[in-house]
């Protein structure tokens, strides 16, 4: 039974690039007789807007885009999160950390690795148990909790349903953007799973929270393409199901820069929801609305053409 969802961070309302991926992920679902689910991704509380996720479910509502069960909300699921993480603990593949970004940042220049802007360097390993077998907590009373990508990788099976593990490197295939591969140590290194400030990650939460809805089917923005592999990784840790993943295209500022609410992406304008829906549609290559269609006519018309196109052909 095909699941689906759609995970908006509630970080402000919905602009038109969220609203290509929720379109995209309900006409998927739809297009499968499946059901589509709604999580409210409130983990990183520092940036989520209070009042966000009432709008962007009066927005959702709106565009006829109504889920088949009551949203969640991940700041509920805190008991969840931290069952895995024991999990991951008792299996070796989690320890804990001390670094700052600081001793981050001193750890490369002192090994002469350069950081390119904008880009996060991998974490240099320095609390890995192995590399480190004497230590213990060093009083700093805050510590984060990371994932042992090498462990996990050498633990993973070489071919794991759709996925593969080929000398460290995982591949994976996109519904759109077809094969992809990533090493998850070298690319990103062992990524946070919990924060030292206590707040969850989004890795984390994301693969706990896929796999207990039972998603099978995730459709989002390109722009988290690359989280994909080390959500795969999780999930064999964690011995979940890896779901199908569809990346949908960005919409993209004039800049040129991905449109995100971080770089002013206006709030969707709702007075006409058929318009702006309408254009959501034509990002994902679908024709326009016929001049008598109502918001469900659309709607249904778009499902019929999504099917059509094999699941979405989105170019
Ligand atoms: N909450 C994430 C975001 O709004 C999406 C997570 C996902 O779909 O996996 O960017």
């Amino acid at each position: 039974m095909y699941v689906g969802r759609f995970a908006p961070s509630p970080t402000g309302p919905l602009h038109a690039g969220s609203l290509v991926a929720a379109l995209a992920s309900w006409l998927d679902a739809r297009a499968h007789g499946g059901r589509w689910l709604v999580r409210i991704e409130d983990v990183d509380t520092p940036r989520c807007v209070p009042g966000a996720d009432t709008l962007i479910l009066q927005q959702l509502s709106a565009c006829c885009l109504y889920p088949d069960e009551p949203p969640l909300w991940q700041s509920n699921r805190g008991g969840l999160y931290q069952q895995a993480l024991d999990q991951l603990i008792a299996q070796d593949l989690a320890y804990s950390c001390s670094c700052s970004r600081k001793d981050i940042e001193a750890t490369h220049t002192a090994r002469g690795v350069l950081r390119v802007r904008g880009r996060e360097l991998p974490y240099p390993g320095t609390c890995r148990p192995e590399n480190n077998p004497t230590h213990r907590p060093d009083g700093r009373p805050a510590r984060a909790w990371r994932f042992h990508t090498a462990r996990a990788a050498l633990r993973m099976p070489a071919t794991a349903g759709a996925c593969a593990l080929e000398n460290g490197i995982i591949k994976w295939h996109d519904r759109r953007l077809g094969a992809q591969q990533q090493n998850v140590e070298s690319a990103v290194g062992d990524f946070i799973l919990k924060r030292a400030d206590g707040l969850w990650a989004y890795q984390l939460a994301v693969v706990v929270d896929d796999a207990a809805q039972s998603i099978t089917h995730v459709v989002r923005g390109e722009d988290l393409a690359d989280n994909t592999p080390r959500q795969i990784l999780l999930q064999h840790a964690l011995g979940v199901p890896t779901p199908a993943y569809l990346h949908t295209p960005l919409v993209l500022a004039k800049d040129g820069e991905k449109l995100s609410k971080q770089n002013g992406a206006e709030a969707l304008d709702l007075t006409d929801p058929l318009r702006t829906l309408a254009q959501a549609a034509k990002h994902l290559n679908l024709r326009p609305p016929e001049d008598e269609d109502s918001l469900p006519d659309a709607l249904a018309r778009w499902v019929r053409e999504w099917v059509e196109a094999g699941m979405g052909r989105l170019g």
